[in-house]
């Protein structure tokens, strides 16, 4: 089957990245819902709601595979994902409206799988917040990853919503090297920064976990940087560690991420087009050994995922 974001006609624009937070344009927009279904592949359960606040993300991870999404929305240029912000002004009112409802069943929701939800939007706009707060006036489990430790302003109501319903916090990590952090992700919050608000959620009793998402081939896939993140892992006694490796699906991500790699290391822009061919994966060979290196090391530090005890339906079972 043709993959469908391989069929969009692609002739891309790129400018030079703009590191000038002032460039950022945040666009208003209504939207008429805000729960859509999803499918997680590496969740307990086959099916969330989904939640994105925004459209686009100032992070500008250049591997970002919703980078796609704003090509869609007819942004031309390459990097609009990361400059034009689109901010779903109404969500709240949406979100009340299907929370409240009673024909819907209750389920599990995920924010952060297009967009980061504390990214630097949320400082003015709350709608995080909001979310938070309303998922747990009507007892709806959420769990999220971000990039941000903006999150620590709303400790208060994330506790309220894993006392009411239930919930979990991801810190996304790529590497613990903060010279390769401006390439990978030029304007995420500082790794430091990251490690601490794990151990703020921690120590406030929210369930939290790491994403190593992805690894990327070449850059961050060394046995030192996977040793680095499991170590952390274990020392911040994260309730779960979950891992992928990158996927460059179709020709809007792959072009992206080939045109920020060649800047940065052309040999691993040689290595990394070889590896991955036409494929949105790298071969299988690969990626198994990648996975036992990950395990090799989760086994060397004792480090055991609580995952499925804490996203138990025990709560979803009580309504
Ligand atoms: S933080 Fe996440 S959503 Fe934002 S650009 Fe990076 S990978 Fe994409």
């Amino acid at each position: 089957m043709k993959d469908p974001f391989l069929s969009t006609s692609y002739s891309p624009v790129y400018t030079e990245v703009d590191d000038d937070p002032r460039e950022v344009e945040y666009i208003e927009i209504k939207v008429k819902s805000a729960l859509h279904h999803t499918r997680l592949p590496y969740s307990p359960k086959p099916f969330f709601y989904s939640l994105n606040l925004y459209r686009g993300c100032r992070h500008g991870c250049p591997f970002c595979f919703a980078r796609y999404t704003h090509w869609f929305l007819g942004f031309q240029n390459s990097f609009d994902f990361q400059r034009k912000i689109q901010v779903k002004v109404n969500l709240l009112e949406k979100l009340e409206e299907e929370l409240s409802n009673p024909r819907r069943k209750r389920e599990w929701v995920t924010l952060g799988a297009a967009t980061d939800p504390y990214q630097p939007a949320e400082k003015k706009y709350g709608l995080a917040r909001g979310a938070f707060q309303l998922l747990a006036k009507y007892r709806w489990p959420a769990v999220f990853s971000t990039k941000s430790d903006l999150v620590l302003r709303d400790l208060d109501v994330l506790k309220e919503l894993v006392d009411r319903a239930n919930g979990g916090v991801a810190m996304t990590l790529t590497t613990l090297d903060p010279a390769l952090q401006k390439f990978l992700e030029p304007h995420a919050v500082p790794i430091h920064r990251r490690l601490e608000a794990l151990r703020q959620l921690k120590a406030h009793g929210i369930p939290c976990g790491i994403h190593l998402m992805p690894i990327i081939p070449f850059v961050t896939d060394t046995e030192e940087a996977i040793e680095g993140m499991v170590r952390a892992a274990v020392e911040i006694g994260v309730d779960y560690f979950v891992y992928n490796v990158l996927r460059l699906r179709g020709e809007v991500v792959k072009g992206y991420y080939y045109h920020v790699l060649q800047k940065f290391n052309r040999t691993t822009f040689e290595q990394t087009r070889k590896l991955y061919g036409s494929r949105p994966y790298p071969p299988e060979t690969y990626t198994e050994a990648l996975f036992k290196k990950v395990k090799f090391f989760r086994e060397k530090w004792g480090y055991q995922n609580r995952w499925r005890a804490i996203f138990s339906d025990k709560q979803l079972e009580l309504f």
